[in-house]
């Protein structure tokens, strides 16, 4: 009778209250902002009783890992760009991991071959375009961008940030370095002012009548329409996906990798696999308006109001290694002058 009663207690205990149980817990190293990843964090632990420990960075995440060393706390990063990811990886402070679960649910064009990093979501760096000055079909390719007929008419943030030499390395890839020089020049004679500001002062720009188009990626067009004070920026402009020609709309990724460290090996797997979920990649696109990478989650319904993307099909690690040429490139041709 005594044991039936404890098995009871037991039981009622397991079923009211499963997060108090101890099933452990993981750490986590984010480049990536609270309100982006704790809801994806809460609904993790919810279904497994771990808890996620978060230590929110803005730079030095190399540099931690490695003065940490074999004593580092960390399971698993979160970070944006593929050159990021690459560089941790190449930093020797992640360990590959082997998991059927996420090889079946991200494709192979958005993971590491040799299983080292992982993409969660996808972005795609387009062209804002004032509804009120551009017409539609007006601009389709990256290419036409150093087309004379936008002298005077673009905006762009620092020819040096990462968005820009992700979009600038695709360019080699598709047309080597000579055309991508050619290019670069005639988009930099095309600014409408010196290259400054984020992403969203560009369409500030277009919205104040500086500018007819810029660069920029596609979440900040979510993020303006939810603040009030840069709504009337984002309704005065339109999401245009250029391509390049023979190819797509240039993406980046946010990701994610193990450390090599990892003191909570099975959890941070568990996270991992889980973050690559339908459930948790709709949670994730919800939040942040970019692209799930998971095609069994759907994108938010704004996120999909803006048409059809088709990711350009240059491999990522590709966009990595062409970084530092881009960066000589920018260089060269006093892109920030
Ligand atoms: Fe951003």
């Amino acid at each position: 009778m005594i044991s039936r009663l404890k098995t009871l207690a037991l039981a009622t205990t397991l079923a009211l209250a499963p997060a108090a149980l101890s099933a452990g817990e993981v750490n986590v190293y984010s480049y990536r902002q609270p309100y982006l990843v704790k809801p994806l964090f809460a609904a993790f632990t919810k279904k497994t009783g771990i808890k996620v420990n978060v230590a929110f960075l803005n730079k030095g995440l190399v540099e931690k890992l490695e003065a940490e060393g074999k004593r580092s706390p960390a399971d698993v990063v979160l970070t944006v760009d593929i050159a990021r990811l690459a560089g941790i990886v190449a930093a020797g402070v992640t360990q590959p991991v082997k998991s059927a679960v996420i090889a079946a649910n991200i494709p192979a064009q958005f993971r590491d071959p040799d299983n080292r990093w992982f993409g969660l979501t996808s972005r795609a760096r387009i062209v804002f375009a004032s509804k009120s000055r551009v017409k539609p079909g007006e601009i389709t390719t990256y290419e036409d961008l150093a087309s004379p007929k936008w002298k005077g008419r673009i905006c762009i943030r620092s020819g040096t940030h990462a968005y820009n030499l992700a979009l600038f390395s695709a360019y080699l890839a598709h047309h080597g370095t000579a055309a991508t020089k050619v290019w670069l020049k005639g988009l930099r004679d095309n600014l409408a002012r010196k290259p400054q500001g984020n992403d969203r002062g560009q369409v500030k720009a277009i919205w104040a009548g500086e500018c007819d188009i810029a660069l920029g990626n596609t979440y900040y067009m979510g993020a303006m329409l939810k603040k009030p004070e840069q709504k009337q920026w984002a309704d005065a402009v339109r999401i245009d996906f250029p391509q390049f020609e023979g190819g797509g709309t240039h993406v980046n990724i946010s990701g994610m990798a193990m450390t090599k460290a990892a003191p909570h090996k099975a959890n941070a797997l568990k996270l991992m696999e889980f973050l690559t979920s339908p459930e948790a990649q709709e949670i994730y696109a919800e939040a942040n308006f970019e692209y799930p990478l998971n095609p069994a989650a759907k994108p938010s319904k704004l996120v999909a109001s803006w048409g059809d993307l088709t990711p350009d099909p240059v491999p990522l690690m590709t966009l990595a290694r062409l970084r530092p040429t881009a960066l000589k490139l920018v260089e060269e041709v006093d892109f920030d002058k």
